[in-house]
């Protein structure tokens, strides 16, 4: 995990020092002494981290940052404010133009090391979701950054962890002014809680009574449930071995009592905004997955998962000694419905034969469209017998029923054939069980239509 981290700080000496530490730490540095330098180096997307001093001629650090996280190229790279200064007012200017992180110098080697590595963690992962949702902007979808850049951080569902009654009370109205809040003062039901609430940011404080917040904190990072949920940790005071041991275990972020009403809700909104960002990226990756594996047009699998997946379903089906059924589906004279109603029409026959088709199968069935309007139906476990009802319960429910077109202005009547077979019980390669439904589907078409015809193996 080499991160490479900028350095950007107007006088040479700071520089230096910052650069000195991480490097010690095997982290690669690069410097800049001046916004302008800065914001060239990240364009060209050469740093994963950016510690980003405030007062600089020029441009300051607050600017350098807004430009930043306003621009979709850069809005993901952590910026860790750090400064001289430590009023509320100031930190508070920082995380309003959207930094990530705020250390105050002079900086402490463990507090500096910690959050940097936390960081570096977070941008290997945020880098690795970005990589794959690429593949889902390519196919049009609405790229994650503007939508990022364009949320407030407001509206967020927090789970407060707190068991004292003053403590909460405080915090929770604070916090209701932008968000909804439940408070759990039972650390020991905190998981459950957390768990089942679908909570945008989690805050547990680390002094309750009795219990270790950090255990809570730690088991959070483990549940599937939680994993993605990010922690915010309130502490009594700077116990820095405790809050590096958080930050280690994945906590995103802390706050010292007494705790400061604006930097927590500015802190609250910029793990809020993180959180749905990250989510929106993983939702992309997730939807993209599923249109590579899927017809757009009918919703049913498409040819090329079939195909991989129909090997996988022999092979079991071979050792485990069980049968395998296979039918091929063709529309019956599809082009005239398209010449006699237009494409259009012809569309809206292909998406309620899908449906059809999914009210007549199992689960463990698997369904895709083969070809234009041919499809594909895999049976585990089903003998050519059982098969064959199916098909032909099949063939009825859309024989049967005229289909909707034009909006529900028009009925017509479609009629498909089936061709019908089985995986030989020896085992046999996919290719000749397909082979062998074509042949059968042929001889459906040939010997009129509108009917099933099995091929035994
Ligand atoms: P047969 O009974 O012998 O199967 O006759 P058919 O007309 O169904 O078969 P043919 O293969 O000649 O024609 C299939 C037609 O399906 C031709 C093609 O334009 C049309 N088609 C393929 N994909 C789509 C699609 O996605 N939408 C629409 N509307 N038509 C499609
Ligand atoms: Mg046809
Ligand atoms: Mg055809």
């Amino acid at each position: 995990m080499t991160a490479r981290i900028l350095v950007v700080d107007d006088v040479p000496a700071n520089v230096k020092l910052l650069e000195a530490r991480l490097s010690a730490e095997y982290f690669d540095v690069m410097t800049a002494s001046n916004g302008t330098e800065a914001l060239a180096i990240c364009a060209r997307a050469e740093c994963d981290i950016i510690l980003l001093d405030v007062m600089m001629p020029d441009m300051d650090g607050f600017e350098v940052c807004r430009r930043l996280k306003t621009d979709p190229a850069t809005h993901h790279i952590p910026v860790v404010m750090v400064t001289a200064l430590d009023s509320p007012a100031d930190r508070n200017r920082g995380l309003e133009a959207g930094a990530d992180d705020f250390l105050t110098k002079p900086v402490s080697d463990v507090v500096l090391i910690a959050r940097v590595r936390s960081l570096t963690r977070l941008k290997m992962m945020t880098d690795e979701l970005r990589m794959r949702a690429i593949t889902s902007l390519e196919i049009g979808m609405q790229a994650p950054e503007r939508s990022a850049i364009a949320d407030a951080g407001k509206g967020g569902r927090i789970l407060l962890v707190d068991d004292r009654q003053s403590s909460y009370e405080r915090l929770a109205t604070i916090l209701a002014a932008e968000h909804t809040v439940d408070v759990e003062p039972n650390p020991t039901e905190a998981l459950f809680h957390a768990a089942e609430g679908n909570y945008d940011l989690l805050i547990v404080s680390l002094d309750l009574n009795n219990f270790d917040g950090l255990r809570l904190c730690s088991q959070a990072r483990s549940l599937e449930r939680t994993r993605h949920v990010p922690i915010l940790a309130i502490a009594e005071a700077e116990n820095s071995t405790r809050l590096l041991r958080g930050l280690e275990i994945g906590v995103n972020d802390y706050l010292l009592r007494p705790i400061d009403k604006t930097e927590l809700l500015a802190r609250a909104r910029t793990q809020i905004r993180r959180r749905r960002y990250t989510d929106h990226l993983r939702d992309n990756v997730q939807n993209s997955i599923e249109m590579a594996i899927t017809d757009a047009l009918t919703g049913l699998h498409n040819r090329r998962y079939m195909e991989s997946h129909l090997a996988t379903l022999a092979e079991q089906a071979s050792t485990r000694g069980k049968p395998l059924a296979l039918m091929i589906l063709d529309i019956d004279y599809f082009k005239s419905i398209n010449d006699n109603y237009g494409h259009d029409a012809g569309d809206d026959v292909l998406r309620e034969f899908a449906v059809r088709v999914r009210k007549s199968i199992r689960g463990i069935d698997l369904a895709c469209r083969y070809g234009g309007e041919e499809f594909v139906i895999v049976m585990p476990e089903t003998d050519l017998h059982v098969a064959g009802m199916v098909a032909e319960r099949l063939r009825r429910s859309i024989a049967g029923e005229p289909f909707a077109v034009h909006k529900g202005t028009k009925r017509i009547e479609v009629t498909i054939s089936i061709g019908l077979t089985t995986l030989e019980q020896k085992g046999e390669a996919v290719a000749d069980v397909l082979k062998r439904a074509d042949t059968a589907l042929y001889r459906a078409k040939h010997d009129g239509r509108n009917r099933v015809v099995s091929q035994a193996a």
